[in-house]
């Protein structure tokens, strides 16, 4: 018999048999395998748990026996996709870890523009083969990121001013739920289970697979960024929140405040300085993408320009560098419907004092496609606002922890008296009180009716948890 200790939900610690697990086909991973230490980790460096036991599933099957040995065992469990997830809630302390990252196909089935996915793969496995034939899912801007966290939670990207959030593009999705069962979720099939997926964060089971609806986007797509000196950058924001909110829905442009990385088109005077980043996309053909983001180009006097066409999963990829895995990391994050003097007074200010080379202050441009739909249309809740700003506070020595986390919360709570009070449940680093609307806002009761009825027991709690309703 060979056994290892894991925590159940009640907190107590069991030794299990993993001899009974026997039937996977992936890998099975006790705190005693070599593996071990590297497969507990996440994104994210501040995060450091230990799960009784790892399984890597490979299939539904295998997810379904893994789900349903934590539920014979009482055990708690957690769910990891691409691992990406800045409360590390792909891992649980002393539980049962399912890892699916041997589940990562993708197939694409061009003539019904839909791909089918399944629930470990990575944002570039999804670019990577939808672009072979012209098309594209709305993901998010790094390819390293998991499809599963990304598209339960909300997701969205370059191209979602276009066509939606990549929740609002999902068909279907193959779930284990919390007790087991395997179900097919549709707007027709297990419709509630379908609606609750689509925004409810990893509270409703395993999704094995999801089929997304692809949009046609060329190969060749205008993309990239111009950059402008930190003395500039209030101006530049003032004009750039004018013109956000007078772009087509094809256009897109996000504001990055942080330190300039070495691009080739930079002096290498400027390698270093904090400077203004907008990069910019446009969804179509590149004569209409020139014409919509001259007037973007054209603001102020940008010390570099690298907008061109660019290859689109390479685009997808350029961020990755300034994103890689396994550096400390801290997010705070609001939704703003304008970005008013105060806010961008406050973001510039911050800028001032970045505490770290890799600390910087991104603001998402929403709007377009994914503002037009219905707040309950799917789970996903936030629709009305324009722009999203993380504070996203990263670094590389533990020493720098207070520092960082104090810079990322100060701006946080200066800003706080402009936002809409609402919040994307992927951009929250731990459970967060005092907010107006909170991650599921008004879908918060019916999100908390479904988990009762498919997670009584609140099985699945190893994320940014939604309460089964009482009685
Ligand atoms: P994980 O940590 O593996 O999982 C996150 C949560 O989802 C966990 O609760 C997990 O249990 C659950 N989960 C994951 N897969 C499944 C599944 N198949 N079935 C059931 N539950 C599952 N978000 C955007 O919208 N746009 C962006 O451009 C963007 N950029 C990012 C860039 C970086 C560098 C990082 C770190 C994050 C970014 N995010 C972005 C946020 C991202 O959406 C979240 O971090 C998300 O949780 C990542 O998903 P994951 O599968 O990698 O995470």
């Amino acid at each position: 018999m060979s056994t290892t200790d894991v925590v159940q939900l009640n907190g107590a610690t069991i030794s299990v048999d993993t001899n009974t697990l026997a039937a996977f086909i992936g890998a099975i991973i006790t705190p005693d395998d070599s593996v071990y230490d590297e497969a507990r980790q996440v994104w994210n460096a501040t995060i450091d748990r230990t799960p009784g036991l790892i399984v890597r599933p490979t299939g539904s099957a295998d997810v379904q026996a893994a789900v349903r040995f934590a539920s014979t065992h009482d055990l708690l469990v957690s769910v990891k996709g691409g691992g990406h997830n800045i409360a590390g809630s792909a891992v649980c302390e002393g539980g049962l870890m399912i890892d699916l990252s041997m589940m990562r196909s993708v197939r694409v089935f061009p003539e019904e523009r839909r791909v089918s996915v399944q629930g470990g793969a990575l944002l570039g496995d999804v670019d990577h083969e939808t672009q072979a034939f012209g098309l594209a899912v709305p993901l998010g801007i790094n390819s390293t990121t998991g499809v599963g966290g990304l598209a339960l939670g909300g997701g969205f990207g370059w191209l979602s001013r276009a066509f939606g959030h990549t929740a609002d593009n999902i068909l279907a999705m193959d779930v284990v739920t919390p007790d087991g069962a395997f179900h097919h979720a549709t707007a027709e099939q297990n419709a509630d289970l379908f609606w609750a997926l689509r925004g409810g964060s990893g509270n409703f089971g395993v999704v094995t697979s999801f089929d997304f609806k692809c949009h046609p986007v060329d190969p060749s797509f205008l993309s990239g960024p111009v950059v402008h000196r930190l003395q500039d950058a209030k101006s530049v924001l003032t004009e750039y929140r004018r013109l956000a909110l007078t772009l087509p829905d094809e256009a897109t442009c996000w504001t990055v405040l942080r330190k300039a990385p070495p691009l080739p088109f930079l002096k290498e005077s400027d390698h270093g300085q904090t400077v203004l980043i907008l990069a910019m996309t446009y969804a179509g053909d590149i004569e209409s993408g020139e014409r919509a983001l001259a007037p973007l180009r054209e603001i102020g006097s940008p010390i570099g320009d690298g907008v061109s066409p660019h290859p689109y999963a390479g685009w997808q990829a350029a961020f990755d560098p300034l994103v890689a895995p396994r550096a400390r990391n801290y997010w705070k994050s609001h939704d703003f419907v304008d970005l008013n003097d105060s806010v961008i007074d406050l973001m510039v200010e911050a800028a001032q004092s970045l505490p770290s080379n890799e600390c910087e202050i991104f603001t998402a441009q929403l709007g377009g496609a994914a503002g037009r739909v219905a707040p309950d249309q799917i789970a996903f809740p936030h629709r009305g606002h324009n722009f999203t700003m993380n504070i996203h506070g990263r670094w590389q020595d533990q020493t720098q922890d207070d520092e960082c986390i104090e810079w990322v919360r100060r701006l946080f709570e200066i800003a706080g008296a402009h936002a809409t009070g609402s919040v994307y449940v992927n951009f929250v680093p731990e459970i967060e009180d005092g907010r107006a609307v909170g991650p599921y806002g008004a879908n918060q009761k019916r999100l908390e009716g479904i988990k009762r009825s498919v997670d009584p027991q609140n099985r699945f709690r190893s994320n940014i948890n939604i309460a089964p309703a009482c009685g």
